[in-house]
């Protein structure tokens, strides 16, 4: 993002944790505050301006937990909005065909050797068990680890692929993908579903 969309973010995360301007206030006198900005927007100029707004609201929505102090708040945005640039990355391949003259194209059949896999968040799975999903804020994907070597290069990325606990979809879920959901939701008993709550634990999706 340029500096100008930082400001734009800055904006929009600061309408969200309003006590930002008190804690840059206090900064005052013994660090610059515009100093600290500065490395806000160093931390956060390799993402995309939408990922970080989305970032944000994911965050002041509760899907994953707020860092303890306000200077992690870039490096927390930061790893979240580059989990959705890699999330939409696993659509863009999907066109591609899977055989050619027979063979297959992709060593990982999972993931199309992108080491990534596109599932339904576990809010959305709570969602479709509590007969909410299709309302405000229920319909959401992530991104998640595949489990063959292709996904060496996303360690930074939390949880890995588990068809026990995770249903695949599209970046942006189509009807059959609905479905898929409310398949599993109905196949499977609720304690062996994701807990929302767990999402932002390393262990036990
Ligand atoms: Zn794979």
């Amino acid at each position: 993002m340029t500096n100008d969309e930082f400001q734009r973010w800055f904006a929009h995360h600061r309408t969200c944790y309003p006590r930002i301007d008190a804690w840059l206030g206090r900064l005052k006198g013994e660090y610059d505050s515009k100093a600290v900005l500065r490395n806000w927007y160093k931390a956060l100029q390799d993402v995309d301006l939408e990922d970080a707004m989305t970032a944000t609201d994911a965050m002041f929505r509760g899907d994953f937990a707020e860092p303890r102090e306000w200077d992690q708040h870039p490096s927390t945005i930061r790893k979240s909005a580059k989990g959705f640039a890699a999330n939409r990355r696993t659509t863009t391949f999907e066109s591609k065909p899977r055989f050619i003259n027979g063979e297959p194209v992709y060593h990982c059949r999972d993931c199309l050797d992108q080491g990534l896999l596109t599932v339904w968040h576990p809010q959305s799975i709570k969602a479709m068990r509590d007969g909410t999903f299709g309302g405000t804020f229920t319909e959401y994907t992530c991104a998640v680890r595949c489990t063959c070597d292709a996904a060496n290069k996303y360690r930074w990325i939390p949880h890995v692929f588990d068809d026990r606990k995770m249903v695949p979809s599209a970046y942006r879920p189509s009807d059959e993908d609905r479905q898929a959901l409310a398949d599993f939701v109905n196949a499977v008993p609720a304690v062996q579903a994701w807990n929302p709550a767990d999402f932002n634990q390393d262990e036990g999706f």
